[in-house]
């Protein structure tokens, strides 16, 4: 019926409402013939992957299909946001397809980071959440560090056949999908459609000089990771574009810090210990006594406790407190999805209340660094 309002690169159906959703073409654009939505003109006349997002269950409708192609998966998450950033379930649906994890934003981390133990952490950590991964490689596609070993690992494991880059939005997957089209592509070629059976939705194709594809899929938008839920103006506050500086706080119990209007960690019970944290240098710290933290929060949240400013703040869900234990001997990070994590430092133990907004996941981890 409507095959004049479908892109002529991918078949998606056309759309000039929303800038981020699939088929999006500004409205001027609609007319042209043929039409091809933004995304595809960004990659037919740049060179350029952009940006398109889409829950996890439209996601998983769409990419149902990989199972039962003969594909390399390439799985793209932020090393700085890792438990926000893989997906779950991914497994289920890969079928036997291989799984090649990319690790990105590695630029964050410090000069001296064994990276060793690092990879060691991420496979640990993916098998913990259910996926099984061929490789792991490290890399910044922003930095263009290990960008070679991801183009190695791609053609090692692809052998002859489709790649499909998978990964939620904001890991890099457009500024690493632009590195491989430049190392890659062969824009000689039509985009073509190929639809998934039983969705609306399609990937763009990109084609490789083999006649195979690397195939862009959508963003999957997680409102479990803080950058999903503050403003769009303050994301570049709590993404951190330069190596993280990690700040050593020593506190006894009964102290509290605010992360701008964000987050709030109470250390409610244990010896006097300290904690690192690895966040944006934007985002601001306050410490104060968790007595007058309530009083504080009351007074100050959006003014001085910010970002968000008091107008985002109206946005944000209400804070959820989340009782975490620290057992005795382990190393621990207090990870919150978007925002970044407090490493406990000591071995004693301790009992911490994260205040986040409802929704944001919060949880302990091994260690990072
Ligand atoms: P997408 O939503 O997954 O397509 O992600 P983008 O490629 O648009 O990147 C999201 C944000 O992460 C942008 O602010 C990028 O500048 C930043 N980014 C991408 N790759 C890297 C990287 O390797 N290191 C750092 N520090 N930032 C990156």
């Amino acid at each position: 019926s409507s095959a004049k309002f479908r892109c002529a690169g991918c078949g998606i159906q056309l759309q000039h409402e929303h800038r981020e959703s699939p088929g999006y073409v500004p409205a001027n654009a609609m007319e042209r013939e043929p039409a091809i939505c933004q995304r595809c003109f960004r990659i037919k006349h740049y060179n350029e992957a952009s940006s398109v997002t889409v829950d996890q269950d439209e996601f998983l409708r769409l990419l149902g299909g990989i199972a039962s192609t003969d594909s390399l998966v390439v799985h793209i998450v932020d090393l700085f946001d890792f438990q926000g950033s893989l997906i779950s379930g991914l497994q289920r649906f890969v079928g036997h397809n291989p799984v090649l994890l990319a690790v990105n934003k590695i630029d964050l981390l410090p000069l001296v980071t064994n990276w060793n133990r690092i990879r060691n952490w991420v496979q640990k950590q993916a098998r913990e959440n259910g996926l099984r991964v061929v490789d792991v490689v490290l890399c910044s596609a922003k930095r263009g560090i290990g960008f070679d070993r991801v183009v190695e690992a791609v053609s090692q494991l692809r052998g002859d056949r489709d790649v499909y880059v998978v990964g939620a939005t904001n890991v890099g997957k457009s500024t690493l999908i632009n590195r491989l089209i430049k190392d890659y592509s062969d824009l000689e070629r039509e985009l073509t459609v190929s639809r998934y059976p039983g969705t609306t939705l399609d990937a763009v194709h990109i084609p490789l000089e083999d006649g195979k594809h690397i195939v862009d899929t959508p963003g999957i938008v997680y409102e479990s990771r803080l950058t999903e839920l503050i403003p769009r103006r303050d994301l570049a506050s709590v993404l951190p574009d330069k190596p993280l500086k990690p700040l050593t706080y020593q506190l006894n119990e009964k102290q509290t810090l605010f992360f701008g209007a964000m987050a709030r960690f109470d250390f409610v019970e244990g010896e006097r210990q300290s904690f690192t944290a690895y966040l944006s240098s934007a985002v601001p710290v306050h410490r104060t006594k968790l007595e007058r933290a309530d009083e504080l929060y009351a007074e100050h949240k959006g003014k001085m406790l910010a970002p968000p400013d008091e107008e985002g703040l109206a946005e944000l869900p209400a804070w959820t407190r989340h009782r975490l234990r620290i057992p005795r001997g382990a190393q621990q990070d207090i990870f919150v999805s978007g925002l970044g994590w407090l490493k406990a430092n000591s071995e004693a133990g301790a009992l911490v209340d994260v205040w986040a907004p409802k929704g944001v996941k919060v949880l302990l981890r091994e260690s990072l660094i």
